[in-house]
């Protein structure tokens, strides 16, 4: 029987939720004996793959970029997870909701520049008018909240869906951030 297929993505966080799946040390050793990682900033694929069981999702979706990733993730995945509270609610990258895309960007690329003032219209993917909780876009099947989640938390919520079983909320109140 092969090990199921795991994937960790990074939309508009900050990669701190990463940092505490690192956090979880000497158990991600163990898990790489349980799964094979086939999609990650921690490894080196570029295309995201068919048929994936798991699927962490740090941060908002907060770009065209970002919505259409999520899209396909959505449909090349079984079990998608919201990792983290930028995931959950939009958190951080909500903040700049209030006052749209715009003004953040002329602030970003035309007061705070010194040189080359000017707003991107190239590289630099377009901003949705809100940054949403993945949930808003797509459906999510588990939510790992927490600022990042610890490594508890991720550990025993990758050990339930690695082995089959759907985490309760019980388990996320006792590890939560
Ligand atoms: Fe960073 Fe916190 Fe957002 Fe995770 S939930 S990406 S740690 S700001």
């Amino acid at each position: 029987m092969t090990n199921p297929r795991l994937a960790t993505v990074w939309l508009d966080g900050c990669s701190g939720c990463h940092m505490s799946f690192l956090d979880m040390d000497e158990r991600l050793l163990e898990l790489g004996q349980r799964a094979e990682l086939v999609y990650s900033p921690l490894v080196d694929r570029k295309d995201y793959p068919d048929g994936v069981d798991v699927c962490l999702v740090e941060g908002a979706v907060s770009s065209d970029e970002d919505l259409a990733k999520i899209r396909m993730i959505r449909e090349r995945t079984r079990i998608l997870v919201s990792f983290g509270d930028c995931a959950v609610t939009s958190n951080v990258p909500g903040m700049r909701n209030p006052i749209g895309p715009l003004p953040l960007l002329e602030r970003a690329y035309l007061e705070n520049a010194t040189d080359n003032q000017q707003l991107p219209s190239q590289v630099v993917p377009k901003l949705l008018p809100a940054a949403l909780a993945v949930h808003r876009v797509v459906k999510v099947d588990l939510f790992l909240p927490g600022c990042p989640p610890s490594a508890d938390l991720i550990y025993h919520t990758l050990k339930e869906l690695l082995e089959g079983r759907m985490p309760d909320t019980a388990h996320i109140a006792r590890f939560g951030a």
